[in-house]
């Protein structure tokens, strides 16, 4: 009888947990996981990668850079975009039609009143940009990338 009381104690329990992470908003999971690697990041930057803004479009100076070479993380380093992916979009955002492969992960996003799909670097878990499905390629990826967030390292 005793032990009938523990198991369906730990059951409520366990359930309240499960819950509760399940309730929990996506944003404060992810704030646990993102930090400051670069303690260069001006606060532009850091209002993008932590707070999900958005730069202002031709802004970035990445918008015209068609050297070969990679596109990598602003906070952490890690690699995320080859230049064989880059094209002009013409959007104002530095955008790509896929990425290295791992380098993000995807996050849903409805903070504007519509389902837009977000992407944080895989490493460090700060936000780069949306992903849409209208990119010129066959996979139709468009990868709307903050310039701010990024640092090009060419090929030489
Ligand atoms: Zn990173």
């Amino acid at each position: 009888m005793k032990m009938k009381n523990y198991r369906r104690k730990f059951l409520k329990l366990f359930s309240l947990l499960y819950l509760s992470v399940l309730l929990l908003p996506n944003n404060l999971l992810h704030a646990k996981t993102k930090k400051i690697i670069n303690q260069k990041l001006s606060k532009e930057q850091k209002n993008i990668m932590f707070n999900e803004s958005t730069e202002k479009p031709f802004s970035s100076s990445l918008n015209s850079e068609k050297r070969q070479g990679f596109f990598h993380c602003a906070n952490c380093g890690a690699k995320l975009f080859s230049s064989d992916a880059k094209f002009d979009s013409g959007t104002g955002w530095p955008s790509f039609t896929e990425s290295l492969s791992g380098a993000f992960k995807i996050k849903i996003d409805y903070s504007l009143g519509m389902k837009r799909v977000e992407y944080h670097c895989a490493k460090c878990g700060v936000h780069h940009g949306h992903v849409f499905d209208d990119g010129p390629t066959a996979t139709q990826k468009r990868f709307c990338s903050n310039g701010l967030c990024l640092i090009f390292k060419s090929e030489s």
